[in-house]
């Protein structure tokens, strides 16, 4: 059955028709379990190897994700330097993103390199170019915070012509918004921090793939380097999974609305969203994408116009991550990023559509 992605993103959840069974998942804090005297190994032995909360969370991600297996970790950062250390290895060539999160570049330039890993940094525009000289191309779509949006048919056919592994980090689309494994990439890994859980109240990462051989090595790693998911954290996680859809829906909803109206403000001098018909990425997002994203990037005169916007608006806050239920604005050249003084993030919530555009609208004048 061809489910809608609310249904989807609700029968993710799980339902374990037992009769007397909660309808809610439950979490298993334990971090030790019985063993039998015959020392057959059970299921879950010790909380570093498996949890049962975790699970329910990972089968819900791969059945999101249209992957086969998932595996959470404690944070975005945990699940993407994992898959890194398993898939770069000293003399390989590795492509990371110039123009997307910062923190995996760091990562790629502070332990890879020095590790003997050749580190090449490509923004979405030279993606595919530099595919052609690499071993592990980790891509990310829509980068953020540019929102460039990576032809990811492309860059896979590329990998795939030179056996290169593509990786896709696809926190910013979510699989609401694209399923990077049916366009050809090897993995999804992803922050489950943001739009996936929601509420701004936990880190969480994953990674979804279908080589059960690559799967096992990165669990493998998972286990030894230990960066593993708490048990709270997975059952908060699993528990918003169920409305993911819905908030997600609106987010988009609220990014398209907000990206139009900024379009045509005098405040503004530029606005990229992939959902706007006259963005540079809207064709090559109109054929990978189900949804456009719950980001906006805009650019205002200078750090001083993006301060003003907050303190003027009654919804907007001013904080870095995205996802959650509030619309949250963060002038990213505070953290480094390669963009303007004046280049801002928004990053939709869920309130109701025209006020935020009538806030944002009203805040800018
Ligand atoms: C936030 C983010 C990460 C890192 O996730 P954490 O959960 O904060 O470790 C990785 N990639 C992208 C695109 C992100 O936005």
């Amino acid at each position: 059955m061809d489910y809608g992605d609310s249904t989807r993103s609700v029968k993710a959840v799980g339902r374990e028709s037992i009769p007397g069974a909660p309808v809610a998942p439950v979490p298993v804090p334990a971090s030790a379990y019985h063993l039998s005297a015959d020392e057959a190994a059970p299921l879950d032995t010790y909380g570093r190897a498996s949890n049962p909360t975790w699970r329910g969370l990972e089968s819900g991600l791969a059945e999101l994700e249209g992957a086969t297996w998932a595996l959470t970790f404690g944070s975005g950062m945990g699940a993407i330097s994992a898959v890194l250390r398993v898939l770069a290895m000293p003399q390989t060539t590795l492509v990371v993103p110039a123009d997307g999160y910062y923190q995996v570049r760091r990562y790629a330039a502070e332990y890879l390199a020095p590790r003997g890993v050749t580190v090449i940094e490509a923004t979405a525009e030279q993606m595919c170019e530099a595919a052609g000289r690499a071993d592990v191309v980790l891509a990310e779509t829509p980068v953020n915070p540019t929102l460039d949006v990576v032809d990811l048919h492309r860059l896979a056919a590329i990998c795939r012509s030179r056996g290169a592994t593509l990786v896709v980090d696809n926190t910013a689309a979510t699989p609401f918004g694209v399923q990077p494994l049916s366009l050809g990439a090897d993995l999804v890994v992803a922050s489950a921090t943001k739009a996936l859980s929601g509420h701004s109240d936990l880190l969480a990462g994953y990674v979804a793939g279908c080589h059960p051989e690559l799967m096992a090595k990165i669990e493998r790693d998972r286990l030894l380097a230990g960066p593993v998911l708490g048990a709270f954290e997975a059952w908060l996680a699993l528990r918003s999974l169920g409305s993911a859809g819905l908030r997600i829906d609106r987010q988009c909803r609220n990014a398209q609305a907000v990206a139009l109206m900024l379009r045509d403000h005098p405040a503004v001098r530029s606005v990229r969203y992939p959902g706007l018909p006259d963005d540079p990425s809207h064709a090559v997002a109109v054929e990978q994408m189900r949804r456009f994203g719950g980001l906006v990037a805009v650019e205002l005169a200078d750090a001083a116009a993006v301060h003003a916007l907050v303190q003027r608006s009654e919804l907007l806050v001013a904080a870095t991550s995205f996802g959650g239920l509030h619309t949250c604005v963060d002038r990213r050249a505070r953290w480094g990023d390669p963009v303007g003084d004046g280049f801002a993030r928004i990053a939709l919530g869920i309130e109701d559509t025209d006020d935020i555009v009538a806030d944002i609208e009203r805040a800018l004048t």
